[in-house]
């Protein structure tokens, strides 16, 4: 091992650590004890001496690699991702360490070469990023864009309460536009025992990507499965992705109307024949689109999304949903007659059985 290195190690050791330091008799005890970080992981690295590499370079060798693929995190991705470290604060390098310790396969050597970066470079500082300049930073307080989803809370709506969402018609809200008029080839839910978060549309190679609704493009890149992949942070909340992209239009940061070009379709990723898989999110939790757009027509049901809190995340509806809480005594046939609906109806909208043992102040749908 080269001195440097070995020198670099010891650096991030005292900088950056996961864990905290025990005490060492020659420091200063208060100091040591608020230093928390990272940890070099062996001594795989991404790439020796890509620290001193400039961009062209870093392309260059991309490139020479484009042949070679190492699923799920392919070398190419890791070095895309290392690419963007300097525009990144610590706090966000940190989450995306975070992330990418969620891995089904850990990117040890990409994880080692970024504390390395962070260990021998000065951070940005937190005050330059002016996060209020992102759509919905109200809801979201992040910015990543590296990962179209970021997002570990999955509790996002406290208790039992229910939000709404303008999705058109504001200031800064635009008409709906569909990403694309093409036949719907499967819809979302439970689909070859895995959950398909969003719903594909068939197109050919080449055909116009558009964004649905106005926004700033938050991921625009390769990534695991999805291929090429743009994701749309919008003004009014949601998230947008449009995966498997043949070629991608835009990048992060770019400001997008509803309907404006993100790309070209394709087949890229995981991906059986060319069609878009449309994904829309609230803060990662994904959403039927089917519940609130009528995909026949490609218009919005209602300018009113509400999301009400479940047990596993949440559901979406057009407003006009009305709910009722249950009270003592109650069962679903009384609740089903009280508005003038009928229990099976009651079990479709709700997802529960005829024999579901309803709750004291459970919520349920009943329009
Ligand atoms: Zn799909």
């Amino acid at each position: 091992m080269p001195l440097n290195r070995v020198i670099c190690y010891a650096a991030i050791t005292v900088f950056l650590s996961l864990i905290h330091f025990s005490s060492s008799a020659h420091e200063d005890e208060t100091k040591r004890d608020t230093v928390s970080a990272m940890v070099m992981y062996g001594e795989a690295m991404l790439l020796d001496g890509i620290e001193e590499m400039n961009k062209e370079e870093i392309a260059l060798y991309k490139d020479s690699l484009i042949h070679l693929t190492n699923p799920p995190l392919s070398v190419i991705e890791q070095i895309e991702i290392y690419e963007q470290i300097p525009s990144m604060t610590f706090e966000e390098v940190f989450h995306l360490i975070d992330s990418l310790f969620e891995m089904e396969s850990i990117p040890y050597p990409l994880i080692n070469q970024i504390n390395l970066y962070v260990a021998t470079h000065e951070p940005i500082e937190e005050e330059e990023i002016d996060t209020s300049q992102y759509p919905a930073d109200f809801y979201y307080q992040s910015w990543n864009t590296l990962i179209p989803n970021p997002y570990a809370v999955r509790n996002l709506i406290q208790n039992d309460s229910t939000l709404e969402l303008k999705l058109q018609g504001g200031k800064r809200l635009q008409e709906f536009q569909m990403p694309i008029e093409g036949v719907l080839t499967s819809g979302f839910g439970w689909r070859d025992g895995r959950n398909h978060n969003g719903i594909d549309i068939d197109l050919e190679v080449w055909d116009t990507v558009r964004t649905s609704f106005p926004g700033m493009v938050r991921v625009a890149r390769y990534y695991g499965g999805y291929g090429r992949v743009v994701v749309v942070r919008h003004w009014n909340g949601l998230e947008t992705l449009y995966a498997h992209l043949h070629r991608i239009k835009v990048k992060p940061g770019d400001i997008v109307n509803a309907g404006d070009l993100v790309g070209l379709g394709g087949s890229s990723g995981h991906s059986t024949g060319s069609h878009l898989h449309w994904e829309i999110r609230f803060k990662g939790v994904p959403i039927n689109p089917a519940h609130f757009i009528d995909l026949q027509e490609g218009e919005l049901q209602k300018d009113v999304l509400v999301l009400k809190r479940t047990r596993y995340g949440y559901a979406a509806f057009p407003e006009g949903v009305v709910f009722h809480e249950v009270k003592r005594g109650e069962f679903l046939y009384k609740i089903a007659s009280e508005y003038g609906t009928t229990v099976n109806k009651l079990c479709e909208l709700n997802g529960i059985r005829r024999n579901s043992i309803l709750v004291v102040g459970q919520k349920i749908r009943v329009i």
